[in-house]
């Protein structure tokens, strides 16, 4: 099954993520993931990323369409994936689209995950990350549950960028819950619950 996750940033796509992919082996492709680890390890695309996520832009659609492409020639992607934070406007959707027609692909649905602006606000200023392996927890993880990894507080969550954030996706991200409305694969949960409600919210519109 191939899937993607849409929602304003704090939605709770990459939990959701972390949860789906581990129990029903599918390739977890998160651009911000991808992208934080290019800045670490400071790589050319980690350099010229580096400035737009500080601010809480997008990231060049170019630099981000070529990360995916790479990462959807990698094997584990076969059986399934799930894109996390992609695509993030209409031009990534519809290179997207096109992509995955020349391999021979498509996407089964996309999930939007719903969300009021003030649970998004209370969750990214609590949200915390792993330096290590990219866990997403809360300011209440001393050390990273999974690697035991240093917790912290991306740059981006703080609250002078988590306005510009949402404003770009209110502009950028959100008009996609009509494109692929109009393709008939668009799901919607209630994501103002917790993380398990959530979960087994988004199994049963997947049929899973
Ligand atoms: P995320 O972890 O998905 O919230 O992404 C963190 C940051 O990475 C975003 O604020 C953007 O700067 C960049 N980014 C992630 N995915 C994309 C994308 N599909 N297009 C452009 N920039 C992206």
């Amino acid at each position: 099954m191939n899937l993607l996750l849409l929602g304003a940033p704090g939605a709770g796509k990459g939990t959701l993520a972390q949860n789906l992919v581990g129990g029903f082996g599918l390739a977890h492709i998160s651009t911000g993931d991808l992208l934080r680890a290019a800045v670490k390890n400071g790589t050319e695309l980690g350099v010229q990323a580096k400035g737009y996520m500080e601010a809480g832009e997008l990231v060049p659609d170019q630099l981000v369409i070529d990360l995916v492409k790479e990462r959807l020639s990698e094997d584990d992607t076969k059986p399934g994936f799930m894109l996390d934070g992609f695509p993030r406007n209409t031009v990534q959707a519809v290179t997207l689209d096109s992509e995955l027609s020349e391999l021979g692909r498509e996407l089964d649905f996309a999930v939007l995950l719903e969300v009021p602006e003030e649970t998004i606000i209370r969750r990214l200023s609590a949200r915390r990350t792993c330096r290590d392996c990219g866990y997403t927890g809360k300011d209440t993880d001393a050390v990273c549950p999974v690697c035991g990894g240093e917790m912290y507080q991306r740059d981006d969550d703080k609250p002078e960028t988590i306005k510009n954030r949402l404003e770009i996706y209110e502009k950028s991200t959100s008009p996609l819950v009509e494109y692929y409305r109009g393709q008939g694969i668009l799901k919607v949960v209630d994501a103002d619950r917790d993380v398990a409600a959530v979960y087994e919210d988004a199994k049963k519109a997947l049929d899973l």
